[in-house]
């Protein structure tokens, strides 16, 4: 999410003639898009503008902004922190940028923008990389859903969709870029369209993003287990373009923490989908997201979340210790697991995770994969590096000319986090 907003905010300043440079140090604009998902960070934030200050004392033209989660918590809290910044954008007000800039060129005032907005956002085409051939397009923003650990419905307010037609020209203005590969992101992508009024649901945008001409592979984020329709399951198989991929966040395996976190689902419902997912496309590879620690997070609790992945053997999982988000419903519950126990829950659930990743990279050795060539790889002199739609990466012989290509590549070695091949015969 945090990705797709710096791009608008690149493509923001690129429509006023401002281009980047590596080192805030050579900046005369230095803008922070911050997230407060997971970790101190405003503790960070604070850190990062320390730094900043010195260099606006140096060069005192130097305008330093901060947006994202942490400024849309702090609001002016930020002015009074850190007297030398010039401008605090939150997030529904990334588009109002370029005048925030002009203003403090201007005025040589400080600027706040934190207000939420009910309205879709306003149409900002991204800004693709050089030669990129991925992209990620927002399709909603905000979450309803309250999960009892989470910030975001607080700091990205109420979920509301895209209409269709823009999310169209925008993928249509990637494409026209070269983007091949599109992401479609949202907190919680299956109730896209929800009270919206030209009718368009998940699967179906789906489907239609499909319909452009250039675009090869369709990706999504984040989907919610409890929203998982038959649908989208049959999207799946009936899509070619739709990448045999997706990531569904567990969070737990065990009921009792489930509840509490107000995930809304349990553990029998959460397989019963994946069961009929892997029914129709049988391939697919699946990921999660898993919290240890959570409070009243027993051993036993714990243990369910194992057994679990020893069912499901996810291809891979983004794991976290839990952390108190000030404001939710779940910093009222005392988190009563000590650190140390975290420490020792998310390296066992790591160690599992490596196993299982090994095993399902071993099991793709002998497969013939179409691989989207990334670029260079880190690997070797005259190695290439590309993603088959499972999302595993592949690093095989080739040059330059096969960058952006799609190409089928067979698979011979298996690493836990990547994948060796060769360029096929077939190819
Ligand atoms: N909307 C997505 C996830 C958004 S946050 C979903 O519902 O799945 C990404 C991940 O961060 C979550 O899936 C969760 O695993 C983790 N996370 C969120 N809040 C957290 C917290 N307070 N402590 C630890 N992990 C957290
Ligand atoms: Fe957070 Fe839950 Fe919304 Fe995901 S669905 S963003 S975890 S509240």
């Amino acid at each position: 999410m945090n990705d797709a907003d710096s791009s608008k905010i690149k493509s923001l300043l690129a429509d006023m003639n401002i281009g980047s440079v590596n080192e805030a140090e050579d900046a005369d604009i230095i803008l922070l898009n911050t997230c407060s998902i997971r970790w101190k960070a405003e503790h960070k934030v604070y850190s990062e503008l320390g730094r900043f200050k010195k260099i606006k004392t140096r060069r005192p033209h130097v305008i330093v902004g901060v947006g994202g989660c942490v400024a849309q918590q702090e609001k002016d809290e930020m002015f009074r922190r850190a007297p030398h910044l010039d401008i605090v954008f939150g997030t529904h007000n990334i588009h109002k940028l370029p005048d925030m800039i002009k203003s403090v060129y201007e005025k040589r005032g400080q600027v706040l923008e934190t207000e939420f907005f009910d309205s879709p956002e306003p149409l900002v085409y991204p800004a693709p990389e050089e030669g990129g051939i991925k992209a990620y397009v927002n399709i909603m923003r905000g979450c309803n859903n309250f999960c009892t650990y989470c910030i975001v419905p607080y700091v990205r307010g109420r979920e509301t969709s895209r209409p269709w037609g823009d999310i169209r020209d925008e993928v249509l203005k990637l494409a026209q870029f070269g983007v091949k590969e599109i992401t479609l992101l949202g907190q919680n992508v299956n109730s896209y369209g929800n009270g919206s009024s030209d009718g368009v649901g998940f699967s179906q945008l789906i489907r239609k993003v499909a319909e452009v001409d250039g675009i090869e592979r369709i990706r999504f984020a984040t989907s919610h287990p409890k929203d998982l329709s038959d649908d989208l399951i049959s999207a799946f198989a009936e899509v070619d373009k739709l990448c045999k991929h997706l990531h569904l966040p567990v969070q737990s395996g065990s009921d009792k923490v489930l509840s509490t976190m107000k995930r809304v689902y349990t553990v029998g419902s959460y397989m019963e989908k994946v069961k009929k997912l892997k029914t129709l496309v049988p391939h697919i590879a699946i990921s999660t997201d898993i919290i240890v620690g959570f409070p009243g997070e027993g051993r036993e609790d714990f243990e369910k979340t194992l057994e679990l992945m020893n069912v499901i053997r996810y291809d891979s999982s983004f794991s976290f210790k839990y952390s108190k988000r000030p404001g939710t419903a779940a910093a009222d519950l005392k988190d009563n697991v000590p650190e140390s126990e975290k420490e020792i829950r998310l390296a066992t659930l790591q160690a599992l995770q490596k196993e299982h990743s090994m095993e399902t990279n071993r099991a793709q050795i002998g497969k013939i994969e179409p691989v989207l060539v990334e670029g260079a790889s880190k690997k070797g002199e005259a190695m290439v590096r590309g993603r088959t739609p499972g999302n595993r990466v592949v690093n095989f012989r080739g040059g330059e000319d096969l960058f952006s290509k799609t190409v089928l590549v067979h698979i011979t070695g298996a690493f836990t986090n990547s994948l060796q091949g060769e360029l096929s015969r077939l190819h």
